[in-house]
C-alpha cells in the first residue's frame, strides 16, 4: 500500500483510492469490496499487502509522534535543546 504525506492518509495501491479507516481492518473491507480478486491471490501474497499496510500505518504513527515532537514542544525535555 502506498501513503500520501500530503493527507496523510493511506492509499490503496490497487485504485489509488484513499483509505480513510487507518485501520487493517477497514483496508481488509476495502479489498474485499473493491478487490476481492485480491484476496483470491496467495495466501502469501495476500499476507504481504496486509503486512505491508501494517507497516505503513506504523510509519504514519511514527510520522505523527515526529511531528508532535518538533512542533508540540517538549516540557519534560531536559536538554532544553530543539531538533534541528
Ligand atoms: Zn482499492
Amino acid at each position: 500500500m502506498d501513503y500520501d504525506p500530503l493527507n496523510q492518509l493511506l492509499v490503496c495501491m490497487a485504485c489509488g483510492e484513499l483509505q480513510y479507516s487507518h485501520s487493517l481492518e477497514g483496508v481488509r473491507a476495502h479489498i474485499d469490496e473493491a478487490h476481492p480478486d485480491t484476496l483470491s491471490l496467495h495466501a502469501g501474497d495476500k499476507r504481504t499487502i496486509l503486512e505491508t499496510w501494517d507497516e505503513q500505518v506504523s510509519q504514519r504513527e511514527r510520522f505523527f509522534t515526529s511531528q508532535l515532537r518538533q512542533h508540540g514542544g517538549a516540557p519534560t525535555d531536559t536538554n532544553g535543546g530543539a531538533v534541528d
